[in-house]
């Protein structure tokens, strides 16, 4: 199952993706007890929303080898957790917009995950059995005031820095998880699973001790080596082998009133 957002009519509807040019809508979502109901609507005649609401998205740093290294840090002892507010989530194909704040804002590819279940102290199981699925996302982070600033809030927390999609896969097979990013065509990033310092069930249960993961809730687990810069008129990328592919344009933010 493909599991899109989208709005219809004016109004917002979790859907499955059925063929590219149908949505069928559900009544909430699928992690939240929705069901599938009989309404179909073409694609042409919606707007694309994030595939997920969360009341959180919790983001580990340092958890690939080569990328610790590469920004000149060690892996952790200890998965090293970090927030994103969901008000920088946007959707596949939405503009990512690069604020005058700062002067280096680099593409970080990640696989995300998004849960079924409520998870307090979960054993390894237990955290496995709490996945709904998977998706593509883009952890944008402007790296001099990540350098700057004590807390990451700042620099991973402006709106536009969590693109999220196309959908939600909820059949991929967690053991066999790989992420690409491209900009403009050229690959940047490649990761598995098997490059991991702490595995995804491990981050989960190691998350749910700190907080109670809800359903619906994205869990960002780590970018590959390969961060880099991302400039106004580029086109980047999150590719996930059979979850499916984020793209995104990249602009200057304009002033906003
Ligand atoms: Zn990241």
């Amino acid at each position: 199952m493909r599991v899109i957002r989208l709005v219809h009519g004016g109004l917002p509807y979790f859907a499955t993706w059925e063929d590219g040019e149908t949505a069928r809508l559900w009544t909430k979502a699928p992690w939240d007890g929705g069901t599938a109901t009989d309404r179909f609507v073409p694609m042409a005649r919606t707007t694309a929303l994030p595939p997920v609401s969360p009341s959180k998205i919790v983001a580990v740093g340092r958890n690939y080898a080569a990328h610790a290294k590469e920004l000149g840090n060690d892996v952790p002892k200890e998965p090293l957790l970090f927030l994103k507010p969901p008000s920088a989530l946007v959707s596949h194909e939405t503009q990512i917009e690069l604020p005058s704040d700062s002067n280096q804002i680099e593409h970080e590819g990640e696989i995300g995950i998004v849960f079924r279940s409520r998870l307090r102290d979960a054993d390894l199981d237990t955290a496995r059995r709490g996945i709904f699925g998977v998706t593509c996302v883009n952890d944008v982070t402007a790296r001099d005031l990540q350098r700057s600033d004590v807390q990451f809030t700042r620099a991973k927390g402006f709106d536009t820095f969590c693109p999220v999609g196309p959908w939600v896969e909820s059949e991929a097979d967690l053991d066999a998880l790989s992420v690409m990013c491209r900009v403009n065509g050229e690959t940047r990033q490649h990761g598995t699973v098997h490059e991991m310092a702490f595995p995804i069930p491990t981050l989960i249960a190691f998350v749910s001790r700190v907080m109670t993961i809800e359903p619906g809730d994205l869990l960002l687990t780590g970018t590959p080596a390969g961060v880099g810069p991302l400039e106004p008129g580029d086109r980047v990328e999150v590719e996930i082998p059979g979850v499916g592919i984020l793209a995104n344009p990249v602009v200057r933010r304009a002033a906003r009133a």
